[in-house]
């Protein structure tokens, strides 16, 4: 049987992230993942600037490879719609727009590139694990199957294998619950009209805030185009996500217009958002889950891929350091966790206060509308997306 000391499950951007910064280690890894890269991935494909500051902070050669990466648009500002009021936000270094299915192989590139230490199984999903332990410690870890039987030994696991990961709710005995989460669809567009090649947009609603529709163009011309917001809050809705994101675009007056020549160029397509709720349950003994798997989604912007990069990154610091120390127990892996705290948990409290306020008082929304005119309020109220 192959032995790891930790083996990564996922190589989305929290699996990819975790590996990148382990490959500076002399840890033995190993990186599971279900599919084979390049892989498509349905998101909105805005990569923002946490994002490329924690590729930075793993190597600055990885980030100045990125800044040369021809497959992205960069977002210089930022256009909030609600009832017909434009507010556009200029803002430096705030992300860019790529395609996740080139920006995930760009991450998986770089560590089948620069990882010696890092063993990569494509199309190999992790179906289930068996826990090692015995009172002495002598036998502790894991076990992992993958779906053609074979199985692989490890110290210590890190979760990053996306939105209701089953393995992350064994072990934390958390249930997927529909209250914690959202729904977002999206679609490519060519032929929008109106569009700042450089700005992305968010259009609200009061019934859906804080979901919103939003336009994100890329290059070509090509815009992704999606919805999203709280499930329980769609689920109340006489229509679905579909009809609601087509039946805005259609009945908005001035989306009608800049959709009239539009064409779909791709399916609609969907997946979860699971929002954090202020709760980080998200380490164990010989465990650290990161990105979706931990529900680390931002829940006011809908953006994930920054949390799941940054966690990434984190819980392999944290993984150096168990290795080093052979100690892997459930107090040593919850320092990833407090560190993971320290650098969100603040900000997560403060979009969930601002969130939790307009859906109790949605005339807030007219008051930001009115208010974000005065740039300096609208700099703070952008920081919940940036
Ligand atoms: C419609 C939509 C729009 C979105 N738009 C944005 C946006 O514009 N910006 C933004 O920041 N975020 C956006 N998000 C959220 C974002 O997509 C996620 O937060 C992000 O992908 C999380 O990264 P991750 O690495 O945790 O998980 P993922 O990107 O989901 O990666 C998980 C990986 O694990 C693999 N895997 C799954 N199960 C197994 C297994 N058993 N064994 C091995 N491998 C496995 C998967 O194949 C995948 O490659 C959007 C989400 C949706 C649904």
């Amino acid at each position: 049987m192959l032995s790891f000391d930790i083996a990564i499950i996922g190589a989305g951007p929290a699996g990819c992230a975790a590996a990148l910064t382990l490959a500076q280690s002399n840890c033995r890894v190993a990186l599971f993942e279900k599919e084979t890269f390049p892989r498509p991935k349905i998101c909105g494909d805005g990569v923002c600037d946490r994002s490329v500051n924690t590729l930075r902070a793993i190597s600055q050669e990885y980030y100045d490879e990125f800044m040369q990466f021809a497959e992205k648009q960069t977002m210089s500002s930022t256009t909030f719609v609600y009832k017909n009021n434009r507010s556009v936000l200029n803002l430096k270094n705030f992300g860019y727009v790529c395609k996740r299915e080139f920006f995930d192989n760009f991450l998986f590139s770089l560590v089948q590139r620069n990882s010696q230490n890092v063993e990569v199984f494509q199309q190999t999903p992790v179906q289930y694990f068996d826990k090692l332990s015995n009172q002495e410690k002598t036998e502790q870890g894991f076990i992992l199957h993958d779906a053609q039987g074979n199985t692989y030994k490890t110290y210590l696991l890190i979760v990053a294998n996306g939105a209701k990961s089953n393995i992350a709710q064994q072990l934390t005995g958390e249930k997927y619950s529909e209250k914690e989460n959202g729904v977002a669809i999206r679609a490519y567009y060519e032929g929008v009209s109106g569009c700042d090649a450089q700005s992305i947009e968010l259009h609200y609603k009061k019934e859906y805030f804080p979901g919103y529709l939003w336009i994100f163009p890329m290059a070509n011309g090509i815009c992704n185009v999606g919805f999203g917001g709280a499930i329980e809050k769609l689920k109340t809705q006489p229509e679905n996500i579909q009809a609601i994101m087509q039946q805005w675009i259609s009945g908005d007056e001035e989306l009608k217009k800049r959709f009239a020549n539009a064409r779909i160029i791709s399916p609609i397509q969907g997946g979860l958002v699971p929002y954090n709720n202020n709760v980080f349950n998200c380490s164990g003994e010989g465990f650290m889950i990161c990105g979706d798997a931990a529900s680390l989604i931002d829940p006011i912007s809908g953006g994930g891929i920054g949390n799941a990069m940054l966690s990434g990154r984190l819980a392999a610091l944290q993984a150096v350091d168990c290795v080093q120390t052979q100690d892997f127990s459930a107090q040593k892996t919850k320092l990833y966790e407090e560190a993971l705290k320290k650098r969100i948990q603040r900000e997560i409290k403060n979009r969930l206060r601002i969130q939790r306020a307009i859906i109790r008082f949605p005339f807030l929304l007219n008051v930001l509308s009115f208010v974000s005119k005065n740039q300096k309020i609208f700099n703070r109220i952008a920081r919940w997306y940036n």
